[in-house]
């Protein structure tokens, strides 16, 4: 499967995730796959409430998340939850242990009925940026490069 972004999405999301330096941010993405389903299209960011965040952890709340995705259902193309977003302040974008069982327990809610989830760490310093984007497919995290 292959995964396609907008520049200006992505620089959006990290001038947000900056503005909570040195603490972690993130949000939800939203997008469509293609007919055969081999191709991701993220078109965009819901933000949530509220959140816990620390400079090693983001946990978001659902509050109001469902709500506006369902402006997303009415696009053309429809469009819906594909993923997770979170920055790492002064660190790589390698996901941790947390990382893993927070989109493991994503898999197994039953309102989210998303096989392959996509999970966006950016990892950030004053110097550069890195976006690593991975996908949860049949029990394993595969980054894409
Ligand atoms: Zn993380």
């Amino acid at each position: 499967m292959s995964l396609e972004a907008h520049e200006e999405l992505l620089n959006g999301l990290v001038e947000k995730g900056k503005s909570h330096y040195p603490n972690e941010f993130g949000g939800i993405l939203v997008g469509y796959y293609s007919q055969d389903n081999t191709y991701l299209h993220i078109t965009d960011t819901i933000l949530p409430k509220t959140f816990k965040a620390s400079k090693f952890s983001f946990e978001r709340s659902t509050k109001g998340i469902e709500r506006k995705l369902g402006i997303y259902y009415k696009e053309i193309p429809k469009q819906f939850y594909v993923g997770e977003w979170h920055t790492h302040p002064d660190n790589s974008p390698i996901p941790s242990l947390t990382d893993i069982s927070a989109l493991n327990a994503i898999i197994n809610n039953q309102d989210a009925c998303l096989a392959n989830p996509v999970l966006l760490i950016i990892g950030y310093s004053k110097r550069k940026v890195d976006f690593g984007f991975y996908v949860w497919f049949e029990n394993k995290l595969y980054r894409y490069e």
